[in-house]
């Protein structure tokens, strides 16, 4: 059996690259930037749901300078609706650093870029690897599942993590680092999927241990995980008579941390809609839409039951909330979840 060789990987890239709105074309320099904002939105969502976010936020902040220097609003408002906001919040940080601590240029290692906010292994190791040109491993999904089946490997992510990212470097070849790394992601995307991976195409056919034994489709191996509990909750949609929305901002450390949302009681297992009116902003007559909205969060499904109700004009926001007037809602950060909410209560995208 022939050894997987970096080379008929790279030829096929060479072939079949993808163009990506923040990808070099060939031969040219990345812009660390591009391809460090680029990671960080594409971590836990697809290349199909990025793109459009990518263009507009580039639009918006084209430099780290330009993000360094914008209101903290502004940033989690153009990042609304690809979730996961701590990551809006740390690229902002990130921002901050790079221009205060390293005069705006991206450091050019690993081990610098992880001293930065935000930066975990995959991203120092992608950056460094295509903006840079380093031998770094990039290990995610797309990487494991590669690897796994490339060489078999049957030990249980995240377990197994250690041993991939050593096949990866093994294979990585000198000259083209960025590339060799792309091409993987490239591979694990387009070809070597999660159902049905399109093995006749593959440039790594021949020495797939997988594939010779038919075994594709177990691998990765995973360690079980274990489903969070359903929490529940009310959220309490008020709209005034002159059209203005009762809003607050959600902390800002912790889940969904700066963004906007509706009042709503607790997020817990276990609470009762009997005693949600204690936990409304108003004593006023509520009404109780159907069906309530449900979300998923990485560590827990949630069901919030919206409530909705009318105050008079003069209505004066209590303490630590404010009222929207409607044609400003557009600009407010609403995670998904909040949109879910507003969309029950008849602010579609078109009630906006
Ligand atoms: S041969 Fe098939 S399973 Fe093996 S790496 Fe290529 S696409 Fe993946």
């Amino acid at each position: 059996m022939t050894a997987p060789a970096a080379a008929d990987l790279l030829a096929w890239y060479d072939r079949h690259r993808r163009a990506l709105p923040w990808r070099a074309v060939a031969g040219e320099r990345a812009d660390p930037y591009r391809v460090w904002a680029s990671e960080i939105m594409l971590q836990q969502t697809t290349v199909t749901a990025v793109k459009p976010y990518y263009e507009r936020f580039m639009a918006r902040f084209p430099t780290v300078e330009a993000l360094a220097a914008a209101p903290s609003e502004d940033v989690m408002q153009a990042w609304a609706g690809l979730g996961y906001y701590s990551r809006a919040r740390n690229l902002h940080a990130c921002a901050i650093a790079v221009m205060g601590e390293h005069r705006g240029r991206f450091p050019d290692t690993e081990e610098g870029l992880r001293a930065l906010p935000g930066i975990g292994a995959y991203t120092a190791g992608a950056v460094a690897a295509i903006a840079f040109d380093r031998p770094a491993a990039a290990v995610d999904g797309n990487v494991e599942r590669v690897m796994t089946r490339l060489f078999a490997i049957t030990d249980e992510l995240p377990g197994a993590r250690p041993l991939v990212r050593e096949r990866v470097l093994n294979l990585m070849p000198p000259g083209r680092p960025g590339d060799f790394a792309q091409a993987l992601m490239d591979l694990g995307a387009t070809i070597c999927t999660p159902r049905n991976p399109a093995c006749g195409l593959c440039p790594w056919r021949e020495p797939c241990v997988a594939r010779r034994s038919g075994t594709q489709e177990s691998f990765p191996r995973k360690a079980p995980k274990k489903a969070g509990v359903i929490r529940h909750g009310a959220a309490f949609v008020l709209l005034r008579q002159d059209g203005a929305l009762l809003l607050r901002t959600r902390p800002p450390k912790g889940l969904l941390g700066g963004m906007a949302e509706v009042p709503t009681s607790e997020w817990r297992a276990g609470y009762e809609l009997d005693g949600a009116a204690q936990d409304a902003p108003f004593v006023t007559r509520w009404h109780r839409l159907n069906p309530p909205v449900r979300h998923v969060f990485t560590h827990f499904p949630l069901e919030l039951t919206v409530f909705r109700a009318e105050a008079p004009a003069d209505t004066a926001a209590p303490p630590g909330m404010r009222f929207t007037p409607r044609e400003d809602l557009g600009r407010e950060p609403f995670p998904s979840v909040m949109l879910k909410v507003l969309e029950t209560a008849g602010f579609g995208p078109s009630g906006r």
